[in-house]
């Protein structure tokens, strides 16, 4: 998973005009609206991955 995470839309107005802002890490500016918004990873769900069913045959 990349430490990094570019967002591609703005959440507030849906603008893809999104730059990175000096406020700090996983900080982005929106062009369009003007508003500045920062992207946090809070961790991993205590539930997990889920795990895909896949229909293949039991062994
Ligand atoms: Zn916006």
């Amino acid at each position: 998973m990349s430490e990094r995470a570019a967002p591609f839309y703005c959440p507030y107005c849906g603008d893809e005009d999104l730059r990175p802002s000096e406020q700090g890490h996983g900080a982005w500016e929106c062009a369009a609206c003007n508003r500045a918004f920062q992207l946090k990873f809070l961790g991993l769900l205590s539930r997990g991955v889920r795990q895909e069913e896949h229909g293949g045959a039991e062994i």
